[in-house]
């Protein structure tokens, strides 16, 4: 098994200082959480998350029994996400680094982010998850603009967000910043973005030296603020042509000094990429632990993977999983309900999904690791007449890696393999 394709392991931290205008992630604001303080809540969570783990690693007949798939023992990734994990104490970091340590085979080169919100990083906290041995971390800055920034409902400013990356820089080498780009006014209070705040965005990450920038186009999801504000029409849209430039702008300007685009919105210094990443965009299997949080993983028959997800509910999560012993955690027909198949993969299903995350990479799907995975030969026998469209329509070249035409025409290229 090349490395690519070794399992990873996610965790889910769903708390949030307050929600952001545009997320749709499962995660909830301080002010959403009810009954509990939230250092009660945090703390019993960690608790959860602990004992989740260490269900998982007790025995295989649980790690098949939670959902009809095999939960795997080793992982050579982990990513801490949410939500804002670096809202939680750092000693329920340390201590949850530790049992997944303990409790799955976790080596030391290991792979392991945690992702960090500005308005809540510490000199304490960074120190804690080098403690840890904790050696990527993801920094949501997603502008640098301060108008934006209270636009988008994110609890920092420009300077804060200068402030955390500087701070992280002291303890890691390895550092993603995030940023949104395409960024709307709101009519009559904030700014549309220009192409002076992407270049400022790309000098941010070269100035300092940062290896690693995911740079997403900010999308209106339902159910958000961003979406009723669309919705009434109070919103200045940034025009698709002037969108488009952003994007390419920001990849020039990258590529330029020496950062590889190796994904449609990531970018990174040579030995930087993202590993955990690469997983999704690989067909890997992942374990989520969590509320809420996905699974992907190998049922027992032949070829099939399942996709759960662990109830996204931090209350039946917590009293589910709070459990004090080996023994407690027998409970297995309280524990199975915890978590819901989303759907069960063929082979051909899976060859399809394999296809559609591969073309998320700029080098797409890679011919080698098909083989190895499914038996069948890309170009010559499987898809050869979807490849062969995408070649003709100028999406894609001979060895499958994307053109500039297919970077903007992502969605056509999926639809071929839906
Ligand atoms: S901090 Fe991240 S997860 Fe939390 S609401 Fe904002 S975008 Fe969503």
């Amino acid at each position: 098994m090349n490395n690519i394709q070794k399992p990873g392991l996610y965790i889910h931290i769903p708390f949030c200082v307050k929600k952001c205008n545009y997320c749709d992630f499962f995660s909830l604001g301080a002010n959403d959480l009810s009954c509990r303080s939230g250092s009660d809540i945090y703390s019993s969570y960690a608790s959860a998350l602990l004992n989740e783990a260490k269900y998982l690693a007790e025995c295989a007949m649980r790690r098949i029994l939670r959902c009809g798939a095999l939960t795997p023992e080793a992982y050579d990734t982990v990513y801490i996400g949410g939500g804002t994990p670096s809202l939680l104490p750092p000693e329920n970091i340390i201590e949850l680094v530790h049992i997944l340590r303990t409790s799955f085979d976790i080596p030391y080169d290991a792979e392991i982010t945690i992702e960090a919100n500005p308005g809540t990083l510490t000199d304490a906290k960074l120190k804690a998850y080098r403690e840890a041995v904790i050696n990527r971390i993801s920094i949501g800055v997603q502008s640098l603009d301060d108008a934006q920034l209270g636009f988008l409902g994110r609890i920092h400013n420009s300077k804060e967000a200068e402030e955390a990356v500087t701070l992280a820089k002291r303890y890691f080498e390895n550092i993603n910043v995030d940023f949104i780009f395409g960024i709307p006014g709101l009519s009559g209070i904030s700014t549309s973005e220009t192409l002076k705040n992407v270049r400022d965005k790309a000098s941010f990450v070269i100035d300092r030296e940062l290896p690693h920038v995911s740079f997403y186009s900010l999308i209106t999801e339902p159910g958000t603020p961003l979406y009723s504000w669309d919705r009434a029409g109070r919103l200045d849209r940034v025009e698709d042509e002037l969108e488009r430039e952003m994007y390419y702008d920001f990849c020039n300007i990258l590529q330029s000094h020496g950062y590889g685009q190796y994904e449609i919105s990531n970018f990174a210094l040579p030995g930087f990429e993202s590993r955990h990443n690469l997983k999704y965009w690989s067909g890997a299997a992942y374990t989520g632990i969590g509320a809420g949080a996905v699974s992907f993983l190998p049922a027992p028959e032949d070829g099939q993977f399942v996709r759960f997800r662990n109830v996204p509910d931090i209350g039946t999560y917590i009293n589910t999983y709070a459990l004090s012993s080996c023994k407690d955690s027998c409970r297995l027909p309280e524990t199975r309900g915890v978590s819901e198949i989303q759907e069960v993969l063929d082979v051909d299903a899976r060859k399809k999904e394999y296809m559609m995350l591969g073309f998320r990479k700029t080098k797409g799907p890679d011919p080698e690791l098909y083989s190895q995975l499914f038996g069948g030969a890309l170009l010559s026998e499987d898809f050869c007449q979807e490849i062969d469209e995408l070649i003709k329509s100028g999406y894609v070249r001979n060895d499958l890696s994307l053109t500039r035409k297919g970077l903007d025409m992502g969605n056509e290229i999926f639809m071929k393999f839906v």
